[in-house]
């Protein structure tokens, strides 16, 4: 019987002795013996217990294991949740007890901290470590090869947690063909064959290097160099042996402030591609002059994996993320559902065999925001041009309201970021006693620059309407960001949340 998922990505591979992990010390792992890995850990799983449809959640290190585990679970048609390292126990807690998880899977180290978790949650804990060690790694050395089982396209995969920086977290329910139909089509898209290496260097509890990074490498039959975590140092070791790398912008920013960056460096890459939050255009630009390369920007969210991509041949325009998917719907709208006039900003909504199933155990939340024609309400603002290419203004909760009138905040960044002596910046609003909200730009300078508040209040007096104007700026060494790359407003709106207090 077929399992949708698990043979397209792992099963035909099976036997298959060209490389699939090239790990940072040089070692390498085929795919042959990865399935071997994977058939052990999904017998693991089932003599501790889980059925099909059963929940395992994974609290690990990025590692080979790591990957096996997510195989195996796919392999035994057990639905898996892997977690952000950095989440606490008690937000793990959340999350087991969210899911009605059977197993919580975890480092070493952090057992003694979550076993009265999973206790509490009637859930049985297991060890696996990043070097291959711990109990569960024991236990499925010792077991029998778990059976493929049947899954079909519309059986859940994952439940991935929304990262959740407001509210609570909830549990996207990925089918089998969500995410299959999404790696096809990237696969085409992105022009991935056998003959491509993949540098990666995302964490694996994310959607981007997980299901897009990973699915992506999987379905062409190319090897990974498959990194614990983006190490500027390793990263530049490994490019010459690459020929794609998929990032967040950080990573691009990271790489542009190294002087090793350079041509000769990226000889061997025929593609660098970037998501998760917004490249800045002068990255794009910069990347360019440094590398040749013109990075292809795309944009996706857990719920849908990938919605736009800039294209493969063709005009990868920056500040943009590029056109609709094949197979994607995309149309902006209204609070109502109703399409804007093109060109005009709305909410983003989407619709494709990439739109995941719903919210676990959260019907209502399901129903704001997965209309019943199947369009999703992603909550992203953008505006579609002319000739089709998606821009992203912001998340909807990032609007800000002065005076009765909406501000975007990415038309003020864009400003400050082409200002002489400015790195970037981050526009939030903050409650004001006249206004409702009132504008604050969070600038970052320069290294060695010293913006003045005087002149950017003046270059900004040119460009933008008053109530656009920031009315408080404040300066910092770097923005807060979280793994994957995105700016926190909700943390520099808590910040500035007194700042025009009267
Ligand atoms: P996540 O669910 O963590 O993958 O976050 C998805 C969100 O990241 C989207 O809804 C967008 O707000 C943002 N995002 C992803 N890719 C891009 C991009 N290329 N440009 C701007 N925002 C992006």
């Amino acid at each position: 019987m077929a399992n949708h998922l698990y043979d397209a990505l792992f099963g035909r591979h099976e036997g298959r002795e060209a490389d699939f992990l090239i790990l940072s010390d040089g070692a390498r792992l085929s795919h042959a013996d990865f399935a071997r890995r994977a058939a052990r850990f999904a017998g693991a799983l089932m003599t501790t217990g889980l059925q099909p449809g059963d929940r395992v959640a994974l609290q690990l290190e990025k590692s080979p294991d790591m990957l096996a585990v997510i195989a195996g679970a796919i392999r035994a048609g057990v639905v898996f949740l892997p977690l952000n390292t950095a989440y606490t126990a008690a937000e793990v807690e959340y999350f087991v007890a969210d899911a009605g998880a059977k197993l919580l899977l975890c480092d070493g180290r952090a057992e003694a901290a979550l076993a009265p978790v999973a206790a509490r949650c009637g859930a049985a804990i297991g060890v696996l470590n990043a070097d291959g060690t711990g109990g569960f790694a024991e236990a499925a050395s010792v077991v029998a090869p778990a059976d493929v089982r049947p899954r079909t396209a519309g059986d859940l995969a994952a439940l991935l947690y929304t990262s959740g920086t407001t509210g609570r977290s909830k549990g996207a329910m990925m089918s089998h063909g969500n995410l299959l139909s999404n790696a096809e089509v990237l696969v085409d898209f992105w022009r991935f064959s056998e003959d491509d290496v993949l540098l990666h260097a995302l964490p694996i509890f994310h959607t981007h290097g997980l299901f897009v990074a990973t699915n992506v490498a999987l379905l062409a039959g190319a090897p990974m160099i498959f990194l614990p975590k983006f190490d500027l140092d390793t990263v530049i070791g490994a490019m010459p042996r690459a020929t794609t790398m998929m990032g967040v912008p950080t990573f691009y920013t990271r790489l542009l402030d190294d002087a090793r960056l350079d041509r000769d460096l990226v000889a061997g890459m025929r593609l660098f591609i970037s998501g998760s939050a917004p490249l800045m255009s002068e990255t794009h630009r910069q990347w360019e002059a440094r590398t040749g390369h013109r990075i292809l920007e795309r944009y996706g969210m857990t719920e849908t994996n990938m919605n736009t991509s800039n294209p493969y041949e063709g005009d990868r325009r920056a500040g943009t993320v590029g056109l609709p998917l094949p197979g994607v719907e995309l149309k902006v709208c209204d609070g109502e559902g109703n399409a804007v006039p093109q060109g005009e900003i709305g909410t983003i909504e989407v619709r494709g065999p990439n739109v995941f199933k719903g919210y676990w155990n959260m019907p209502e939340k399901t129903a704001e925001e997965l209309r019943p024609d199947g369009f999703f309400i992603t909550g992203d603002l953008g505006c579609v041009d002319a000739d089709g290419y998606v821009t992203i203004v912001g998340r909807g909760r990032d609007l800000i309201i002065s005076g009765g009138f909406n501000i975007y905040p990415k038309e003020v960044e864009l400003v400050l970021d082409a200002l002489p002596g400015v790195l970037e910046s981050a526009v939030v609003g903050a409650p004001h006693p006249d206004f409702g909200e009132g504008v604050v730009a969070v600038v970052v300078p320069e290294p060695g620059a010293a913006p003045d508040d005087q002149a950017i209040r003046a270059a900004l007096g040119q460009s933008l309407a008053k109530f656009k104007q920031p009315k408080h700026i404040a300066f910092r060494d770097a923005l807060p960001r979280n793994t994957m790359g995105k700016v926190q407003k909700a943390a520099l709106r808590e910040d500035f949340k007194d700042i025009f207090a009267s």
